[in-house]
């Protein structure tokens, strides 16, 4: 009978485990659901956007002399405005697209790619100053290229954005080799990030230094950690406040040749 007692408690622990499946099962698909959902919206929402923006822009170049001091101003605000949300939707649309659309992985040059990056932010150089460092980094990898230069533009621009007011951005990107993966990372001299918000920072739209970059749309960070996941990696950081910041990421070397 204890044979008996046995298989009673396994079979409750069967039907228990598939109703659990099941439960997974409707997560995983209104998940999806969602991802889908966010990407056709984002997608549709540019298109007339673009127009708003469009024409907002010859109201101003065209009439704008026509206008009353106080219509100029909502004119402006206007602008300002879409633009900011034009901003948001296509971060939103690249954050969609690492799910939704297929990744082919190919043979790089970190290197070769970190310089693209270093002239691709000259501009931000110039005007902020400072400089983004080499160091060492493995010769050749296998990744999407498009996504690693994401994670790169992501964490270097964010170096950048958050940098001390009396010090100039100093980044230095370097990459080694381990075992099974490949292993990054992006350090600055910026203001730094208290421990107990190393973790939220990854989830969507969460900015801890809104008020000081009104430019910014929280998804910097979950794109690259769902362009990392997707490279079967992990992403994470050494920071405390005030005193810079330190952004790891590994790439397994052993993924699928091209997986969608
Ligand atoms: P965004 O940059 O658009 O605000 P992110 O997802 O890239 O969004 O970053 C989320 C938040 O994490 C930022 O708003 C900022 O508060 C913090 N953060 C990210 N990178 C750094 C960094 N290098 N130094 C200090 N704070 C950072």
């Amino acid at each position: 009978s204890a044979s008996i007692e046995a298989e009673q408690a396994l079979d409750a622990k069967i039907v228990e485990l598939d109703r659990a499946n099941q439960k997974l099962k409707q997560y995983i698909s209104s998940n999806s659901e969602l991802e889908k959902f966010a990407y056709v919206a984002s997608h549709d929402l540019r298109e007339p956007l673009r127009t708003i923006i469009g024409f907002t822009q010859i109201i101003n170049k065209r009439h704008r002399e026509d206008l009353q001091e106080d219509a100029r101003q909502y004119l402006d605000l206007i602008l300002s405005a879409s633009q900011h949300m034009y901003q948001l939707v296509q971060d939103l649309l690249q954050y969609s697209r690492v799910s939704n659309e297929s990744m082919e992985l190919q043979n790089l040059s970190p290197q070769q790619l970190l310089e693209r990056l270093r002239v691709d932010m000259k501009e931000m150089l110039q005007s902020k100053g400072g400089s983004i460092q080499l160091g060492a980094l493995p010769s050749q990898i296998r990744a999407h290229e498009t996504g690693l230069y994401r994670v790169f533009l992501n964490l270097t621009t964010n170096a950048f954005k958050f940098s001390r007011k009396e010090v100039a951005p100093e980044v230095e990107i370097r990459g080694i080799e381990k075992n099974d993966h490949w292993h990054f990372s992006v350090r600055d001299n910026g203001i730094g990030i208290a421990p107990r918000h190393h973790e939220q920072i990854f989830l969507l739209f969460n900015r801890l230094h809104a008020k000081t970059d009104s430019e910014g749309s929280g998804l910097g960070l979950p794109i690259c950690s769902k362009i990392i996941d997707r490279h079967h990696g992990n992403i994470w950081l050494e920071s405390k406040e005030g005193q810079g910041s330190t952004f790891h990421f590994t790439i397994a070397k052993s993924i699928a040749v091209s997986y969608d």
